[in-house]
């Protein structure tokens, strides 16, 4: 039998569509995905989710997020959707195993259901350095207004890797804790629209450093510096940092999607604003999936709820 609610991903926003479809009687269920939490489980501490006077550990917050959904009757699988066909009803949806991550992955099972809500998340890209990796949260982050004000980057030297608007705009915030800030980019101009580029460019406190790309991250403990390549001359320099921020993009969670849901031009989904409605009938997208710009835990919880209560509005409407 056709499920009513089924929730791909278990971040701040599937677990938030949970809570509220679960106590909705929807008995919504919940497939986790290759990392059940979602990405605040990589991180320590989230100091700007409401509630929570001194900050708490990222997982520790996710974990009560599904133990809150679950005590409403929300059901968890592990299980990574690898196709869907949304084109019928009732939607279709193969799952395989959350562990396989290969783009080769097969379905293992089908579920069908009336009403999907995507909360899948975007992955924020790296360089791809190992030096990078071991400095992941010691210094290391992708997203300059979560880790921006915690106390290991304030009057430190700091730097961003990036030349487009949300580089700019990482930029421009960490000039209010950092002491100075380079901008690492590889051509001689910035991608960003012509304001933020020459509000970058005007800004006392920021450096830009051009035609540059990162060789490595420096640090054993923690970020001490990065080395830096010309990428007209060859030479190389050591340049000391407190912090090291990558801007250079996130790559939606939607290859499963293959080509039934409409996307913006970087693969978002696109919604029809202020809603949760996708291209197709009965399906909701909710979270960092469908956001370009905030991408923060709270952005995504408070769309999880509008995914949520748009499902049931579309039940209640079959219904009719
Ligand atoms: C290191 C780090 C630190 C951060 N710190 C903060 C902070 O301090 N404050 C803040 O507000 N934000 C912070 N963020 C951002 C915040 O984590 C995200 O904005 C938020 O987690 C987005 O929630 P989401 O539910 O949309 O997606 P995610 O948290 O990315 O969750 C996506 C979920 O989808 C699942 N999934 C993916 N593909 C599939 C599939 N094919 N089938 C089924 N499931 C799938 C995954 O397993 C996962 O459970 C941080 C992010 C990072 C990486």
């Amino acid at each position: 039998m056709a499920e009513k609610v089924i929730i791909l991903g278990s971040g701040p926003a599937g677990l938030t569509a949970a809570l509220y479809a679960a106590r909705a009687d929807l008995e919504p269920l919940v497939l986790e995905g290759g990392q059940p939490g979602g990405q605040l489980t990589t991180t320590t501490e989230v100091e700007n989710y409401p509630g929570f006077v001194e900050g708490i550990d990222g997982t520790k917050l996710v974990d009560a997020m599904r133990e809150q959904a679950k005590r409403f009757g929300a059901r968890f699988e592990y299980g990574r959707v690898v196709e869907c066909d949304l084109s019928q009803r009732p939607l279709t949806i193969g799952v395989a195993d959350p562990f396989d991550t290969s783009d080769e992955a097969k379905a293992q099972k089908q579920l069908e259901t009336q009403t999907l809500i995507i909360g899948t998340g975007a992955s924020a890209r790296y360089l791809g350095l190992a030096s990078e990796r071991r400095l992941l949260n010691k210094g290391v982050s992708a997203c300059a207004v979560c880790d921006g004000a915690l106390p290991i980057f304030r009057n430190a030297t700091l730097a961003v890797v990036g030349g487009g608007d949300s580089a700019c705009e990482e930029a421009l915030y960490l000039t209010k804790f950092a002491s100075k800030v380079y901008m690492v980019h590889r051509r001689d101009q910035l991608r960003a629209s012509t304001i933020m580029a020459s509000r970058v460019e005007k800004h006392e406190k920021i450096e830009v450093l051009w035609n540059s790309v990162i060789e490595d991250v420096l640090g054993d403990e923690k970020v001490e510096g990065m080395r830096v390549k010309d990428v007209k001359t060859g030479a190389t320099r050591d340049v000391e940092l407190g912090g090291f921020f990558l801007a250079i993009g996130h790559d939606p969670n939607t290859k499963f999607l293959k080509g039934q849901l409409k996307l913006d031009a970087q693969g978002f989904i696109e919604v029809e604003h202020p809603s949760a409605r996708t291209s197709a009938a009965g399906v909701f997208a909710c979270g960092d999936v469908m956001d370009p710009h905030y991408k923060q835990a709270i952005t995504a919880a408070g769309s999880g709820c509008r995914a949520a209560l748009d499902a049931e509005a579309y039940l209640e409407s079959l219904a009719d």
